[in-house]
């Protein structure tokens, strides 16, 4: 299934001269989100992965139905302020100033296989704190998945030594 045909491009969204992947219109066909969901699953079946983490508020669209399909717990990671028990949190740096995000200090165990999931990899900021937020917390980063990458923000790069894998690439 090409997916693609199911993303929709918005010109200059949210500022002039951003090509915006939306990806509502992805989740609102539903053979076509089942069958993107149950390919992820199948790919990441075996791989003795314990959880799925993903970041609010994109990455629980998909990380959920991934966890649910493969029987597996979901992570949250957070804005700062939203989880209401202990928890683990790192600030990373954004263009203009810095973000913190937060998971529940004892959402997994320690040496857990953790898939990260999010819909879009740029220039790779929010997932390699993600990342850093999952290690930090003494679990392990299994693998690393993308429903759409860009590939020309190089955001890979940012990702060296983890398993990384997108659905669908744009330039
Ligand atoms: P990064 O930290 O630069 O890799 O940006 C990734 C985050 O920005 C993801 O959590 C996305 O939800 C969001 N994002 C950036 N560009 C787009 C886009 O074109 N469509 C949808 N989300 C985007």
């Amino acid at each position: 299934m090409d997916f693609k045909e199911n993303i929709r491009i918005i010109e200059d969204f949210p500022v002039e001269g951003i090509s915006f992947k939306d990806i509502t219109t992805l989740i609102g066909n539903g053979p076509a989100f089942r069958t993107l969901i149950d390919n992820m699953a199948e790919k990441l079946k075996g791989q003795n992965i314990d959880y799925i983490a993903g970041p609010e508020a994109r990455g629980f669209i998909f990380g959920v139905p991934l966890a649910y399909a493969l029987g597996i717990g979901f992570i949250p990671i957070r804005k700062r302020g939203k989880l209401p028990a202990e928890t683990v949190a790192i600030t990373y740096d954004l263009e203009y100033g810095t973000d913190t995000l937060e998971i529940h200090k004892d959402s997994f165990e320690k040496g857990a296989r953790i898939a990260l999931v999010d819909d879009l990899l740029a220039t790779g900021g929010t997932i390699s704190a993600c990342a850093r937020l999952i290690e930090l917390a003494g679990g392990k980063i299994a693998s690393v998945d993308f429903i759409i990458e860009l590939t020309g923000l190089k955001g890979r790069d940012k990702l060296d030594g983890y398993s990384v894998e997108s659905v669908v690439q744009y330039e």
